[in-house]
């Protein structure tokens, strides 16, 4: 048999490499805006059509190249960046692997003019799928204009696997945001579609900072700025009342470059703690200067992933530098003295363990639907309350005899998709008035949110998973010394319900932390609540202690019948109720729902 293992062909080769250097427009966009800054221009456009799909230019007022380097950057690993193996370990450019022109070059067709300020005239190409179409003179500025179209368009699999138009777009606005923050001092504008969509002048950080992010600017940042040793630290924070729940813009940047890692962004997270709760996440633009022998840009072809060597100390640094920062701004005198907080500028250099995340962490909406597809719901099994008054089960209200009797089976009300309603509406008194599969429904707003609480606590107490809400500023509660030792006794299971509590002093617990259940409760209230309740249960009911917490939890912190709710509340609210195993009542045996069937309404009107 013949020998079989043969050389790739070049293109084929390019289409490989392409595949990890260019995974999507905005990859292209990354790479041609480094080479316009590695060409030192100070003016740089991108033009994106059709979410960068078929049409990307880059045009800078950069270098340019010679005739023959601007045939010969498109070969793979041609780059004026490293002459020797050494350059690999001082590199300051964004480029150095010579490879990312090439790739682009394999999957798209390309066109660029180029000229250098000594010569007169440029050179213009054309590249389709790596092959050169064309190769002359062309009178140009100084500079270097990159265009790709129709990126992918010889790789269907790849085109197809992209995003959607504005995820693609999203992506791009990305990149683009990550250089125009690198580099305050370039001038960047970007053309979507034709149109001007940022022009950003060249400025200072601070300034670039609010063009990009859109921030107010003053009072809202706060300035980092630290030499040692190792390393020089600079950039700007945002004050911790910008904090937000969703974790947007962070961006860390080493010798210039985007870097993502999130050993460090843990570092700047503990400086804020105390300052902001433990689930909301603070905005920053911070810069790393270091020797760049120090740092691996090669561990992955897109080169956000760097590798340190002094990694740990950085992380100490990099805290205590924020929290000087952030401590500089809390001196001034707007915390009132009964807010404590515990807050240590000081640095210190303990051994910080990677990934030593924050305890428990929610996006939590009161009103959000937690329901899991595929299981149905069986509609018309809700039961009709009104056929059940004279049923053991059902009182008039009163408490039943019976109480831990399921109403229905259960398994019929399973949690299954989003149920749409043909009309919701409030009426004053709390009553949520609404029709679904020609019937008619008045709830009970009250009861139905103590129903969906009282499912949920069951549930999150049991897998011991309720979400806990930091509290920006932990709050010290007194008791009697009857509620007192009632509180001590309960500690333990209070704190499966999502308190996060201690004994503090005589008489007194501290409260850090809270059920998420909304934003406006108030911890104090939600415990002697729940301590009021407990007691009044306690004596009526006989309950054993944690269905009587659960009970007094739920009862103590449902919506009451005199707030209003929007549309997607009362939405959100009756879908948590019909998914719950027992809508139509709560687990003392009051109702929480009636239904009207097509057949009593006609029932009232026969004449
Ligand atoms: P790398 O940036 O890793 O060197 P590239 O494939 O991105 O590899 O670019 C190859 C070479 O082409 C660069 O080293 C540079 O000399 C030249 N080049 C690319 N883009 C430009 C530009 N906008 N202006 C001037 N020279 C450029
Ligand atoms: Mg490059």
């Amino acid at each position: 048999m013949s020998d079989i293992i043969r050389l790739l062909p070049e293109s084929i080769a390019n289409q490989i490499a392409a595949g990890e250097v260019v995974q999507r427009p905005a990859s292209a966009v990354k790479e041609l805006l480094e080479n316009a800054i590695d060409a030192s221009a100070d003016r740089i456009q991108l033009f994106i059509r059709d979410a960068g799909t078929t049409y990307i230019q880059v045009k800078d007022n950069g270098n340019g190249m010679s005739e023959t380097d601007a045939r010969m950057c498109w070969e793979r690993h041609a780059t004026s960046k490293i002459k020797r193996a050494d350059d690999l370990f001082k590199l300051s450019t964004f480029g150095f692997r010579g490879e990312a022109l090439a790739s682009i070059a394999a999957v798209s067709q390309v066109e660029m003019k180029s000229k250098r300020e000594e010569d007169s005239l440029g050179t213009e190409l054309k590249i389709e799928a790596g092959q050169v179409m064309l190769h002359e003179p062309v009178q140009c500025p100084t500079g270097t204009s990159i265009t790709v179209k129709n990126l992918f368009y010889n790789i269907p699999a790849r085109r197809n696997f992209l995003k959607s138009p504005s995820i693609e777009t999203r992506h791009i606005y990305d990149e683009f945001n990550r250089v125009a923050l690198a580099y305050p001092s370039i001038e960047f504008i970007l053309y979507i579609n034709d149109i001007e969509t940022l022009c950003l002048p060249r400025t200072v950080l601070r300034n670039r900072i609010i063009d990009v992010l859109g921030k107010k600017g003053t009072g809202e940042l706060l300035e980092i700025n630290e030499t040692t040793d190792i390393l020089k630290i600079s950039g700007f924070v945002g004050s911790p009342e910008y904090a937000k729940r969703v974790r947007g813009d962070q961006y860390l940047f080493a010798n210039g470059r985007f870097i993502k890692e999130p050993y460090f962004n843990h570092a700047v997270q503990t400086a804020f703690q105390g300052l902001i709760p433990d689930d909301f996440f603070p905005y920053y633009v911070i810069f790393f200067e270091l020797d760049p022998s120090k740092i691996d840009v090669n561990v992955h072809p897109t080169k956000t992933d760097v590798k340190f060597e002094d990694s740990k100390i950085i992380y100490s640094i990099l805290r205590s530098v924020i929290k000087k920062s952030l401590g500089n701004y809390t001196l001034t005198p707007q915390l009132d003295d009964n807010q404590i907080f515990n807050f240590n500028t000081s640095v210190d250099n303990e051994v910080i363990t990677r990934f030593n995340s924050p305890k428990i962490n929610t996006s939590y909406n009161p009103f959000s639907t937690d329901i899991q597809p595929n299981k149905r719901l069986d509609w018309s099994k809700i039961v009709d309350p009104f056929k059940l008054t004279n049923s053991n089960f059902y009182e008039g209200g009163e408490i039943s005899k019976d109480r831990n009797e399921p109403y229905i089976e259960p398994q019929l009300f399973a949690p299954t998709e989003k149920l749409t309603f043909d009309a919701i509406f409030q009426m004053t008194g709390g009553y949520l008035i609404c029709s679904k599969n020609h019937e008619l429904f008045i709830v009970n707003q009250n009861a139905a949110h103590e129903r969906v609480l009282y499912d949920q606590f069951n549930n999150h107490y049991l897998h011991q998973t309720m979400a806990i809400q930091t509290l920006l500023f932990p709050r010290v509660v007194e008791f009697n010394a009857a509620d007192f030792t009632l509180v001590h006794s309960l500690l333990d299971e209070i704190k499966l319900l999502g308190f996060d509590i201690s004994l503090f002093g005589k008489n007194t617990f501290i409260i850090n932390g809270i059920p998420a259940l909304n934003d406006k409760a108030d911890s104090q209230l939600i415990l002697e609540g729940l301590i009021e309740n407990y007691r009044q249960n306690e004596q009526n009911l006989h309950l054993e202690r944690k269905e009587n917490l659960i009970r007094s939890m739920a009862r103590n912190a449902a919506i009451k019948n005199s707030e209003t709710l929007t549309y997607s509340e009362m939405e959100n609210l009756l879908n948590q109720l019909f998914h719950s195993i027992h809508p139509n009542f709560l687990p003392n045996g009051k109702p929480v729902l009636r239904k009207i069937s097509q057949q009593t309404l006609g029932e009232m009107f026969v004449k």
